[in-house]
């Protein structure tokens, strides 16, 4: 096994790029979806059942995760791999993106963010040097620049504003973060949808050089459309050579969309979730296992599907347990939610070395439009 963090791109089809990143904790195959494991747990799954749907890296959030049960607490038990059980890959965010969205009484300065817990009300400062402390604690192996971003939409001054701090602090991220062989520390991209500023955020991230790069400040409130015109350039601002990463997307055709235009790796809360509220995703579309039309249902959500829920159970029994209330309904539609998007990247991946990527989108979208199967 490989010693060293590397990107190893094996194909191309248009866009869309086929690869394998090698870690020290494992390889993992792009395009890839990362399950969102915020406070040290995939909610509601076992670490061996998100490794059984195919996953090869989790997300891990920095900013719930020094609050409770705090980073150094996670190092002196061994680091977050052995606290949680998951032996594979991990990303750590920055806690940056989670303090704007979470945290009350923020304040925002060129050292950082100064925060109220939103636990217990208690005082908390993040830094970039202090986010890459926390995350080095972890033990992540994929670790995040510290950075800021608007809510969309935004005025130009104040995107570009926040773009450049956001780049004074990727450098003294990449200060903090050091020299660690196997780690890998990644640029984050913003500039919201002015395509100048993603342009000066590239080349700013491109001269302080990162293993990878992401693409943020995206799927914050600006719809698909949006988000796709500035995919359409932005991912190919990035070196060709290193993964690149669209933070927190999505919906499935947020995903072929995304992979299409050259991204390599997303995570999302979406699949997990949805599975906690009835919200089940399947090559036919989004189907409501509350719906009363489960209720005497014997067939499978998805008989294509592999999961445990799609394989053992009933609709009109899925539809029992949600209505009942009972944690195996959670259980088994996070399970197969996360099934669906591994398939669903599988696939992607099978397309691409095939070399017949466009068929797959449309293969993917008219199974969508058909709907889910007739009620009984
Ligand atoms: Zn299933």
């Amino acid at each position: 096994m490989t010693r060293r963090f590397e990107f190893e791109k094996l194909g191309q089809d248009g866009k869309a790029r086929l690869g394998v990143i090698h870690t020290p904790r494992g390889d993992i195959r792009t395009p890839a979806f990362m399950p969102v494991g915020t406070a040290a747990t995939v909610k509601a799954m076992m670490p061996e059942s998100v490794a059984a749907t195919g996953a090869d890296i989790l997300l891990g959030n920095t900013y719930h995760l020094m609050l409770r049960p705090t980073a150094e607490r996670i190092d002196r038990l061994g680091g977050l791999h052995k606290f949680m059980n998951w032996q594979k890959p991990i990303l750590t965010d920055s806690g940056g993106f989670q303090v704007m969205s979470l945290a009350q009484l923020r304040k925002l300065t060129e050292e950082g963010v100064t925060f109220k817990s939103h636990i217990d009300g208690s005082r908390h400062t993040l830094t970039p040097e202090r986010s890459m402390e926390i995350q080095r604690l972890l033990g992540s192996d994929i670790v995040m620049c510290f950075d800021e971003c608007p809510a969309l939409p935004a005025d130009r001054d104040r995107i570009a504003d926040s773009m450049r701090l956001s780049m004074r602090w990727a450098q003294r991220s990449r200060d903090a973060f050091g020299d660690r062989p196997g780690h890998a520390l990644f640029g984050i991209q913003q500039g919201g949808l002015e395509r100048d500023f993603r342009e000066e955020s590239a080349e700013a991230l491109k001269g302080i050089g990162f293993d990878g790069y992401a693409v943020g400040g995206l799927a914050v409130g600006e719809g698909q459309e949006a988000m796709f015109d500035c995919l359409d350039y932005a991912p190919d601002m990035l070196p060709e050579d290193k993964p690149r990463y669209l933070m927190g997307v999505g919906k499935p055709d947020d995903i072929v969309g995304a992979v299409a235009r050259g991204i390599d790796m997303m995570d999302c809360v979406l699949p997990t979730r949805s599975g906690r509220t009835g919200q089940v995703f399947t090559r036919n579309g989004v189907v409501n296992i509350k719906n009363a039309r489960h209720a005497d249902d014997p067939r499978p959500l998805d008989e294509n599907c592999s999961c445990p829920a799609c394989r053992n159970y009933s609709r009109a029994y899925l539809h029992h347990v949600f209505r009942a209330q009972e944690m195996i309904s959670g259980m088994l539609l996070t399970w197969h939610n996360l099934q669906y998007y591994q398939d669903l990247m599988q696939g992607m991946r099978d397309a691409i070395a095939a070399g017949t990527f466009d068929d797959f989108q449309r293969d993917f979208h008219a199974q969508r439009a058909q709907g889910d199967i007739e009620p009984l």
